[in-house]
């Protein structure tokens, strides 16, 4: 939602070298007809880049405009020129091969295409899966040498759906650079593989506060190789969310120990990904192929100019990324390149899941291929993405994998920014409150929320804040959340809504809210550290912010016990009871029955019939998000107080026979019976 804007480093063009008698950073004139590129024939087949086999190496470049095409293989990545330039000829389909007869492990490589009569610069290509420092030559290494050891037993966290996951959005960074961590590795891949870390103050940190959480997935910030950080300067402590793709296939190098070596970052981020497998945790990765943080310079613009992305009528780049450009999933090529890169990953890395970036941008058939195809590979693979742009885009809306068009998608979830804002108050308006801190008007919107945008009969869309219609089928389309890495996270959120409140009243606050998505229908994804009331020092869009601002001080989470024990078993609640995961509309319609409550800032509703093969046959929910406490009806009964007055347990805290119950201000009620 927020534009990320980029740090641009321009050291790309700096550092180019190029063999060839001239070169362009620009595309030149004249610029071919669009209509006859969008025709270019595609090519599916996945030996693009560089294939090694025991007695040769063969390159592969797509590029059916090209004129000709050669391969600089070069014996380092510092080596000034080319040890050996190949060139080579048209294969199928839009392709040009060449190859030679002995293994080329060690070397590095870039392609160089002419075009318009002109050697553009040089470049890795879009299918380099190994590279050099800052990613500007590709590397050819034996990727058997890349794998951890017990790597082949790995294997992807087993899912039956999307909504049993509760997932963790982290940054390498956040997670592990502040000096309270206890963590050797801080800001590295491996950080996440460190057992028994504990903080300053000797709770439990990484790895093993993942586990104690009770999370299911973490989702970790862009970690393929991007823009912004300068891999050959990390003592600078570089800070970047990352949404400045330049290498998709390849690792971030600032996230590995030795960015130098291109097997180092690929064995690193497996060694994380297999730590946690280990620990019952998938990964899954924010994928971000709707814009590139270079333009003319771009290695999609170096290989196929003008193809891989769209332009507006005048001829410039279309901006719906806010970035500078955006990708054209809707040309065959795009769409291949983005199939086979989220497979290259599934396959190669073993990742649980794709989160994609202003999903939007892309149309809904690439977004169906996608998730058919990775479903193919592994039906627990989850994919989820944000259902809007951040500017208008050439292809028609009908088109784009909106938020409002997830129905016409299968196997793919959107963020509800309906229950997000609803519960806080809007995400730009810092000030402004929600549903959970006291500002009326939101009940609705907040229903539509716990129904996962589903079709229910006690809901009225009409009265919906951002959404007025159902827009889900299923409440597998739908990931709740109250805050992610963008806009202010909760607890400054909460600060600048609630000034005049004290810390203990905003904890209440925090708590009513993910109460709600954690026991709303849909899938529920929280932000790295809330669960301690991390901060960021009031910065709204930190994604270039220093550490200082982003990383999570973990003394906070002996500071904060009782609200870390409280998201505890918030989890622990919603992972005991199937209740809170229906998988149809239909259930979710005929289980869930809402009271008739006429006070602002309150609702109320039951989930009934043991739904989805519970072991409770009613839960009651009473969310107060008012000032005042309120009285409430409750059915006699043999009754289990699950949550009350800001504190929670899944076993339960007491017991009461039902009739006049009352609810704390700015807290839930949540009973249960067998
Ligand atoms: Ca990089």
């Amino acid at each position: 939602m927020t534009i990320k804007r980029k740090n641009f480093l321009n050291f790309l063009a700096g550092a180019l070298i190029c063999s060839c008698s001239s070169s362009a950073k620009d595309i030149p004139d004249p610029v071919p007809n669009l209509p006859d590129i969008a025709n270019l024939p595609g090519y599916n087949n996945t030996d693009l880049g560089v294939t090694v086999s025991p007695d040769a190496t063969r390159f592969k470049l797509w590029s059916p405009q090209a004129q000709a095409a050669s391969v600089n293989i070069y014996d380092s990545n510092n080596s000034k020129t080319p040890s050996k330039v190949l060139e080579m000829k048209q294969g199928e389909s839009g392709t040009w091969v060449v190859s030679v007869p002995e293994q080329l492990y060690g070397k590095f490589y870039t392609f160089q295409i002419k075009y318009a009569g002109k050697w553009l610069a040089e470049t890795p290509g879009v299918w380099a899966k190994a590279i050099g420092i800052n990613g500007n030559r590709a590397a050819i290494i034996d990727f058997a040498s890349t794998n951890p050891e017990g790597w082949k037993n790995d294997q992807r966290v087993k899912l039956d759906n999307i909504t049993d996951a509760v997932i963790y959005e982290m940054h390498h960074r956040d997670f592990s650079m502040h000096p309270s961590s206890g963590i050797n590795y801080k800001g590295k891949f491996l950080a996440l593989t460190e057992q028994d870390a504990l903080s300053t103050l000797g709770d439990k940190t990484g790895i093993d506060h993942l586990k104690e959480l009770g999370i299911t997935h973490v989702h970790i910030l862009p970690s393929y190789d991007f823009s912004s950080v300068d891999e050959s300067n990390p003592s600078a402590n570089q800070y970047n969310w990352g949404y400045d793709p330049l290498n998709y296939n390849v690792p971030e190098g600032s996230y590995s120990t030795d960015p130098a070596n291109p097997a180092t970052r690929i064995r690193e981020m497996k060694q994380m990904i297999q730590a946690l497998h280990n620990a019952g945790i998938g990964v899954i990765m924010d994928v971000v192929y709707n814009h590139t943080a270079k333009n003319d310079d771009s290695n999609f613009s170096l290989t196929a100019p003008l193809y891989y992305y769209r332009y507006n009528d005048d001829g410039s780049y279309s901006n719906a990324s806010g970035c500078g450009n955006e990708t054209a999933s809707d040309r065959k090529q795009m769409q291949n390149f983005i199939v086979n890169s989220v497979k290259y990953w599934a396959d190669e890395y073993h990742i649980d899941g794709f989160r994609f970036d202003l999903m939007a941008i892309h149309d809904t058939e690439t977004m169906n291929r996608v998730a058919r195809e990775l479903k193919q590979i592994d039906p627990s693979i989850i994919i989820y993405g944000e259902g809007w742009t951040a500017g208008d885009s050439p292809l028609p809306a009908e088109r784009r994998a909106l938020k409002e068009n997830v129905a016409k998608m299968n196997g793919i979830a959107v963020f509800s920014d309906d229950i997000r804002d609803a519960i806080k108050g809007h995400y730009s308006n810092a000030t402004d409150r929600g549903f959970a801190t006291g500002k009326p008007g939101n009940e609705e919107t907040v229903k539509i929320g716990i129904v996962a945008s589903t079709a229910h009969p006690m809901v009225d869309y009409s009265k919906g804040n951002n959404s007025k219609f159902a827009y889900a089928s299923s409440p597998l389309q739908v990931i709740n959340y109250i805050s992610c890495h963008d806009d202010l996270c909760l607890t400054d959120k909460l600060a600048k809504s609630l000034p005049e409140k004290s810390e203990a009243e905003r904890q209440r606050a925090a708590k009513l809210a993910q109460t709600i998505v954690f026991t709303s229908q849909g899938t529920p994804f929280m932000f790295a550290g809330e669960e301690i009331f991390r901060d960021k020092k009031g910065v709204h869009n930190t994604y270039n912010s220093p550490d200082e601002i982003n990383a999570i001080d973990w003394q906070l989470k002996n500071t904060n016990a009782n609200l870390f024990n409280y998201y505890r078993n918030l989890i622990a609640l919603r992972k005991a009871h199937p209740a809170f995961r229906m998988t149809t509309a239909d259930e979710i319609a005929r289980n869930i029955v809402f009271d008739d409550v006429t006070t602002p800032n309150v609702i109320s509703y039951s989930i009934k019939n043991n739904a989805n093969g519970d072991s409770w046959n009613e839960i009651k929910l009473i969310f107060n998000g008012s000032e005042n406490e309120v009285t409430v009806n409750i059915d006699p009964a043999d009754w289990l107080i699950i949550a009350q007055d800001g504190q929670l347990n899944p076993d339960g805290l007491a017991t009461t026979p039902g009739g006049t119950l009352t609810v704390a201000p700015t807290s839930a009620l949540i009973l249960a019976k067998k």
